[in-house]
């Protein structure tokens, strides 16, 4: 069994709310949103966190941010969202997966907690 539940929703073996997928990445709502509108871009490959992002996948990671936007502008974010990536433990991480997340939906205070 694997031990990262977002390479889990990429293989389909536990169920997410797909939001758009390709060859590079997954789209999916979070489970828990902290907004209207709470979606995580990943990639498929499983990448730790944004320390464990190689110079070889600049492609990759550019990648998850224009889909960012792509998702941002599929779910009507026109008056602006919110694009964040936890890093380790002060960052607020608890997946040891890559994400993006999405939020928009309201006014997004300033700054974060
Ligand atoms: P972070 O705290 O930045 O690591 O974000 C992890 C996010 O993943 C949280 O917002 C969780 O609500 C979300 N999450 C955890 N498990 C799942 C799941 N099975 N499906 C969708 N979202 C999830
Ligand atoms: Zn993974």
């Amino acid at each position: 069994m694997s031990p990262c539940v977002f390479c889990d929703i990429v293989e389909g073996k536990i169920p997410a709310k797909i939001a758009h997928e390709d060859h590079l990445a997954v789209a999916f709502h979070d489970v828990s949103p902290k907004a209207p509108v709470h979606v995580l871009v990943i990639p498929r490959e499983h990448v730790a966190d944004l320390d464990a992002a190689t110079p070889s996948q600049e492609l990759l990671l550019g990648h998850l941010l224009l889909l960012a936007r792509e998702v941002a502008d599929r779910e009507g974010l026109g008056n602006g969202y919110r694009v964040v990536i936890n890093r380790g433990a002060d960052g607020g991480q608890t997946v040891d997966h890559l994400h993006l997340h999405v939020l928009g939906g309201r006014p997004l205070s300033w700054p974060p907690g």
